[in-house]
Order: structure tokens, then sequence, then C-alpha cells
């Protein structure tokens, strides 16, 4: 990074805030910052700390240009200090929200930002209207028995795997800097009694609003069904003014809306190989966007029982594969919650039902994408899947390579086996595991797989830009954003921007990045933030 310039910037200091969210909705009365039950109110408004010595690690452009701000503005010491909490803009109005949520299937009451604080909703020159937050800012009265703060460690994983996945196409809360705060914070990352002081940091995160589900239920569980239906009609009237006057009717269509919405979220995720690892209903946007990137994962090797959250090893609620269904049980808490206002269950179980169907519908067609069929056809493409994926965690296969390599299989019928599965040699990581028996049944699937694809009579050429379209060459592989957090550790920040940078073109081949596609490396498989990952953050 370039030495910060310390010339104004005209950009940011002109930036324009619609504070819409505390403008029309209720705050707290109290205002000391102290940690607390708050009842009747949306927010607190609370001021972010003053930090050491804020110091720019990372920023991303195209986040930047979401609030008109250029390279230039983005390397001055004003935008380091007021993305870090450090100076306020004219307009901000600081503030943490208040919710609740159900955590790992028990209701957790009151949970609220702890350690967020949305500075307002910024317009851009396009009219469109983002809230402004940081994360790890400082404590507010929603931070219970703890600081407030963020370390490095998950700020850069959050940074990072935002706009990874923005640039995956995949809906995701933005990432706009992040920003080492210059103080210390002390984690006991193991939660074994040996905590021990990291680096400090601030990611400074963009979405059209932070509002989760737990905002709903949290009002619901109180019984304060005015302020839930306040909250409520807020929400469609702000962002899904197309669904028309609130009332129990367009209620009803709104959940809808979020099903469909949380439905094409769980294909995506489950189209690139992302575990969230926390999907509490806390965790969980009206928008359906991933958010609050704690102890997320990728698939390395294709097991759906993986989840890289410690915590969760044992009932792994959140694995991989039981992400659409843990999306379901979290809509019908978003469901119990707003069912005050519609008085009928009927329309919110029928949307339940139908996130079913759009989810396995989407999930089918995104996986015929990802094989490379121009349709998914029911009958015969089921079968070749279920036996696809009853192959894959067999033995250690990588998933982003198996997709991706997949596209290289010559699927001309007099081809020998070996040399139809030729492409595959590199995606496995045991070869030891790879028995007779395995590449016989191998070699069978890939023979389905190839007629099923001279079906379509598509030219190869072709079939693998489709396939790579939609196939990844490059996702943030856990070791590889532990890398570059030890990278920044050592005051080396050229790491997160070369990533930030291959993230961008995840679909492209990239000549001279393959080192960012390969599988990994044996060093990574039992790593603390590489394999596993507390919550501790
Ligand atoms: P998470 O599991 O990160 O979604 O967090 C669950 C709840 O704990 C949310 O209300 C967070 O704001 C809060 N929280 C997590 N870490 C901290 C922290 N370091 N300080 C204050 N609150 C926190
Ligand atoms: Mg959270």
């Amino acid at each position: 990074m370039n030495q910060p310039s310390t010339s104004p910037s005209g950009t940011l200091t002109s930036l324009r805030f619609d504070n819409r969210f505390t403008r029309a909705l209720p705050a707290d009365p109290e205002t000391e910052n102290q940690r607390r039950q708050v009842f009747d109110a949306c927010y607190s408004r609370v001021l972010p700390l003053h930090t050491a010595r804020p110091q720019l690690v990372s920023y991303s452009r195209e986040t930047a240009t979401l609030l008109d701000l250029g390279e230039n503005d983005c390397r001055t010491d004003l935008f380091a200090r007021v993305f870090s909490g450090n100076q306020l803009l004219t307009g901000m109005d600081p503030h943490a929200s208040c919710y609740g949520g159900h955590q790992f299937g028990n209701w957790a009451g009151q949970l609220g930002d702890g350690r967020a604080i949305n500075l307002g909703e910024a317009v851009n020159k396009r009219g469109e209207h983002w809230m402004v937050q940081l994360k790890g800012a400082g404590p507010t009265p929603y931070s219970r028995n703890a600081d407030g703060l963020a370390v490095l460690r998950s700020s850069l994983r959050e940074f990072l795997c935002s706009e990874a996945m923005f640039h995956l196409g995949v809906p995701t809360t933005r990432a706009l800097s992040l920003i080492l705060t210059g103080d210390t914070v002390e984690r006991d990352m193991f939660y074994d009694g040996h905590p021990e002081e990291e680096p400090g940091a601030v990611v400074c995160r963009l979405a059209p609003s932070f509002i989760r589900f737990g905002n709903f239920e949290l009002f619901a569980a109180r019984g304060d069904f005015g302020l839930l239906r306040q909250l409520t009609d807020f929400c469609i009237r702000t962002f899904f003014p197309h669904l028309g006057e609130p009332s129990p009717e367009i209620y009803g269509r709104w959940f809808d809306e979020i099903c469909r919405a949380t439905a094409a979220l769980m294909v995506h995720w489950l189209r690139v190989g992302f575990v969230h690892g926390v999907m509490n209903t806390d965790n969980m946007t009206i928008h359906g966007l991933t958010i609050d990137y704690g102890p997320y994962g990728w698939l390395e090797d294709y097991d759906p029982t993986w989840t890289p959250n410690t915590t969760d090893a044992r009932g792994r609620r959140y694995c991989f594969g039981r992400q659409p269904a843990i999306a379901h049980w979290n809509l019908a808490r978003l469901t119990d919650a707003l069912l005050p206002l519609i008085g009928s269950v009927e329309p919110l179980e029928q949307s339940l039902r139908d996130f079913t169907v759009h989810f396995e519908d989407g999930w089918e067609t995104m996986m015929a994408r990802k094989l490379g069929f121009i349709t998914f056809e029911s009958d015969q493409d089921r079968s070749l899947l279920r036996d696809l994926l009853r192959l894959l965690p067999k033995v250690e296969t990588d998933m982003t390579l198996f997709y991706r390599q997949l596209a290289l299989v010559p699927v001309d019928p007099h081809i020998p086996p070996e040399q139809r599965s030729a492409p595959l040699k590199e995606v496995f990581y045991r070869p030891e595991q790879l028995s007779d028996t395995y590449r016989g049944q191998l070699a069978a699937w890939l023979d389905r797989y190839a007629e099923r694809v001279r079906r379509d009579s598509c030219p190869d050429a072709e079939r693998r830009q489709r396939m790579d379209a939609v196939n990844p060459k490059y996702v943030l592989r856990n070791y590889l954003a532990q890398l570059a957090i030890d990278k920044v550790v050592e005051g080396e920040y050229s790491l997160v921007g070369e990533l930030l940078e291959v993230l961008r073109h995840p679909y492209d081949d990239q000549p001279g990045k393959e080192m960012f596609a390969g599988k990994r490396p044996e060093w990574a498989r039992h790593r603390p933030g590489c394999s596993m990952l507390s919550c501790s953050s």
C-alpha cells in the first residue's frame, strides 16, 4: 500500500446521508453506553471508540464505488479515520440495533449489535442507499459480557470473503475496508484459558440494511406487536416497495420473497462450496444475503458433513449439507414472529413449503449447470447426480478442482477409461485411497456422464465455457486466508491485495496465479485457522 496522503478528500466529506432507519423507528431513550436490556426501541445511539493509530490494510475498489469513492479517496488519512470510527462525517447517525435470535436451535433472547455500529445510510449518485457499518468499533448496550472489538484474523477473513463472494455472484453484504486500529485485543482463541494479545481491526461493511430475522423475533417474543408491526412496515415500504402498502396479505407476500431469496442463497452456497458455520437466526438477513462471516469455511475435500466451526464439531448442526434445512428452520422461526401480524398461519406455511420447492428446483438447475448439461432432465440426471454425490466423499476429492477438471473430461465414446479420467488425476488428496474398486466406479460414472453430455450435442469448448462460468477456479481456500493473516501480522500487506485481485475473477484461468487454485497443502490439514475455527473473533 502507498503511504496515506494527508490531502483532504472532497468526495468523502461530501458523502450524503439519509438515515431512514433511525428517522422512522423508535430510539432507545437511554443514552448511556451501558450493557442492558433495551425495550420499546429498534436501536441505541452509540459512538465508535477512538483507536491508537488507524492504518489501512486494504480496501475494495468496487465497494468504494458504491459510495462514489475513488482510489485517491481511499488512500487518505481521512478514509482510515472515518472507516475505523475515529471521525464522523456530517450526517452520520451512529447506532447499534436491537435484535434477538435462536442460537444453535435455542432462543437466546436479546443479542443486538454487540460490536457493530451502523454509521448511517449513505446515498450515492445513483440514489442508492447503503447502510455503512463498522464491525469491531467498540462496545454498545448489546455487548453483553464481551468487549465490542474484533481481531485482525476474523476481520481479514470477513473482508476478503465478502468480496470473494460478491465476485462469485453470491448475494452478500459488502466489505469496504480493513483497517488495523493500532490497539491490541485480548482473545482466548481456543477457549483453553490461554488468552493472548492480538492486533485489533475494524471492517467497514455495506448492505441495504443489516436487519435480521432476529429483529422480528425479539419484538414478537416480548409481545411488543406494535414495534413488530412498525419495523415490518418500515422494511416493506423501504426495501420492498413493489409489494404495495403493508397489510396482512402483503406481510405474507413479503415473507414469501424472503423465502425465495433465502432458497436462492442456499443454492449458491452449495454451488461454490461455502459453509457459513453459524447459521443462527440473528445471522440471517431479510435480503437473502450472506452476512456475518465468522467461523465460515470452504469445502476442500467434498464432505457434506463438514463444518469449520469447532463449537459445532459434535452436533454439526451447521455443516455444509444441512444448510438448506437449517435455512428452512430459521424461516420457520421468522413465521412464528410474523404470525401475530398476519393472524393466519396458512400463507406462511405455504411459503415455507414453496421454499423447499424453490430450493430443490434451483439446486437441480444449478447442478445441471455445474455438470455442463443444457437443461436438467429429471429422470436421468437425478440418478446421475445422486451417484456422483455418493462417489465424491468416498475418497478425499477437492470439490472446486473436481468440477473445474470435469469440464476437461473427454466424452468421445471410444476413449479408454484411463484417458477419460486423466484430467481428474490432480483432484484427489490421498492417492492411496484410489483402490481398483473406486477407480472402476469412477470410470463407470464418467462413462454415463460422457454419454449424457453427448446427448446434448454440444461442442466440448462450449460445454467447458458454460461449466467454467459456474464452477470457480479460485475460492478463498481456508489456508489462503490464514497465510494472508500471518503476513499482515508480520507487517506485510501485499498478499491481501494479491488475493483480493485474484478473487475478483474467480472463473478466469489467470495464468501465473495457479498457486492459489491448488489443493490445500498437507501442512494446513490440521492447522487451526486452516481447517477449524472457533467463534472467538
Ligand atoms: P455472532 O455469533 O458473531 O453472530 O455474534 C452473536 C452475538 O454476539 C451478536 O449479538 C454479536 O454482536 C455478539 N458479539 C460477538 N462478538 C462480540 C464482541 N467481541 N463484543 C461484543 N459483542 C460480540
Ligand atoms: Mg452475528
